[in-house]
């Protein structure tokens, strides 16, 4: 992982063979096995959402219906060096700054009296815990990246027994489909008046400034 080009061209072909010999099909929002390699755009893009270079990007999980990225699948452990448990990281800014209003009014904390109140949803955010932990061995797998102790068994977002980040559920669930993070599903719901899978509220410009 010396340098974006090249990161980018080995994961092209190592994306493509997982995904379809070893997943099945991606369930994530706007993806299909031939579209979650990331491309020099895709790079361009998302580093425009996020405003700072993106780096150590395995895959697309989640695509607006434009094409443009929604989030960010990054190897558990950084070129830099530093373990990194996000693996779905969520980076359209549409997207985040809904989340954060719902943040902003401590839905979170509504969520996390909710499961231990809920034996059922407890039982479906452990669930996501798993299959979170599990995309993320995945994706070591698929970038070559050594196992990654400090972050053993730690997931994101407060799984499984809190709701800490509706940015980190609602990455999730753009990334696997709906049905496996209640939490990540019931934010996708609240920040409907704000953004829809169905609608493309990407800012031109992001594409526009690519010189590939
Ligand atoms: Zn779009």
């Amino acid at each position: 992982m010396s340098t974006e080009h090249t990161s980018t061209s080995q994961k092209n072909s190592s994306a493509a063979a997982l995904s379809t010999s070893d997943t099945g099909s991606p369930g994530g929002f706007g993806v299909t096995a031939e579209t979650l390699a990331p491309s020099a755009l895709d790079i361009h893009v998302l580093s425009q959402e996020l405003g700072r270079q993106v780096r150590d990007v395995a895959e697309i999980p989640a695509r607006c219906v434009c094409g443009n990225p929604l989030v960010a699948a990054t190897a558990p452990r950084l070129s830099n060096g530093s373990p990194f448990p996000t693996v779905f990281y969520l980076a359209h800014p549409v997207i985040t700054a809904a989340a954060s209003r719902f943040e902003a009014e401590g839905k979170m904390y509504e969520m996390t009296d909710r499961i231990a109140e809920d034996p059922e949803i407890a039982q479906q955010y452990q669930a996501a815990h798993e299959n979170y932990i599990a995309e993320r061995e995945r994706i070591r797998l698929q970038t070559g990246t050594e196992e990654v102790p400090e972050i053993d068994g730690i997931s994101a977002g407060g799984m499984p027994t809190r709701v800490k980040c509706l940015h980190a559920v609602l990455g999730h669930t753009l990334s696997v489909g709906r049905g496996i993070n209640p939490f990540g599903d019931e934010t996708l719901d609240l920040i409907a008046e704000y953004w829809t899978p169905e609608q493309c509220a990407c800012d031109p410009a992001w594409r526009e400034s690519f010189e590939g």
